[in-house]
């Protein structure tokens, strides 16, 4: 833990503000540790975001959408979803207290990955009635700007199809980025070695993870080489695509992670800005 994430973490605990700590901002965009309870409308009271909207302090509000899926066999599944959420609550906090998020959609589009089991997935169509609905309920208490924030590639074509379409439905402003928008091919080519990202269970998303949440990577037990006769992967290209991924995963670094996950939260920070 960097000092500043001391700083910060006994400022929230003991509730007070960080200017009062000393500090000139909520916390390096790159920390793994958000707040427990701010920003987040599904951890908020009725009350709290009835009088957000009465004052008309919130702005935007953000719709996080990810994947419950294989990540090869180091990473957690929730991988996608705790990462956009992440990001998408690092961002809000930026802007606090205009900007909150709301429960993420933990289950996309990945049929691609039903032959490694575990993987959940959505039909196309159940994912964007949920998106939808989801839009629909944050307008109907008045709502008009959501930014959709998605963090599993699945998801990415549907989403930017029908999302202009649900704005017209709803009359509000809606919009759709993936947080890897923010990553410019100069971007990748500076922080990753193996010259890729977003990627799957590879580089980027092992080193995400361990600058984020490093209880979701297991390591232990892994001999991907002695796992792999096993894992019948019916498409060959898939599983030597899948070999590489595996490869690349060792070179991920916690200083990697952190670097793009402030690029991310800043260019998202600043997308919220301009909607607001
Ligand atoms: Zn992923």
């Amino acid at each position: 833990m960097t000092p500043d994430r001391r700083t910060f973490l006994r400022a929230a605990i003991a509730g007070t503000t960080l200017a009062a700590a000393g500090q000139s901002q909520i916390e390096s965009a790159g920390a793994g540790y958000a707040h427990p309870r701010k920003v987040l409308l599904y951890e908020s009271t009725r009350k709290e975001f009835r009088e957000l909207m009465e004052q008309g302090t919130l702005k935007v509000v953000i719709v996080p959408t990810g994947s419950t899926e294989q990540h090869n066999e180091h990473l957690a599944m929730i991988h996608d979803t705790a990462s956009v959420t992440l990001v998408a609550q690092k961002a809000a906090l930026l802007h606090y207290p205009k900007v909150m998020v709301a429960t993420p959609v933990s289950v996309g589009i990945s049929p691609h990955w039903m032959d490694r089991k575990g993987t959940l997935t959505l039909k196309k169509e159940t994912f964007l009635a949920v998106v939808f609905d989801i839009c629909e309920s944050l307008q109907a208490h008045g709502v008009k700007n959501i930014l959709v924030l998605n963090g599993h590639g699945g998801n990415v074509a549907p989403l930017r199809a029908s999302v202009p379409e649900f704005a017209r439905k709803l009359g509000i402003r809606i919009e759709a980025n993936s947080y890897w928008d923010a990553y410019t091919p100069e971007i990748v080519k500076k922080q990753m070695q193996s010259g890729k990202a977003p990627g799957h269970a590879a580089e980027f998303e092992t080193s995400f993870a361990m600058a984020a949440f490093p209880e979701r990577i297991h390591w232990e037990g892994v001999d991907y080489d002695k796992v792999k006769p096993h894992l019948k992967i019916k498409d060959p290209k898939s599983a030597v695509q899948e070999e590489e991924f595996a490869r690349e995963a060792k070179l991920a670094t916690t200083a990697k992670g952190e670097a793009m996950i402030d690029i991310a939260v800043k260019w998202t920070a600043e997308r919220l800005r301009q909607m607001m």
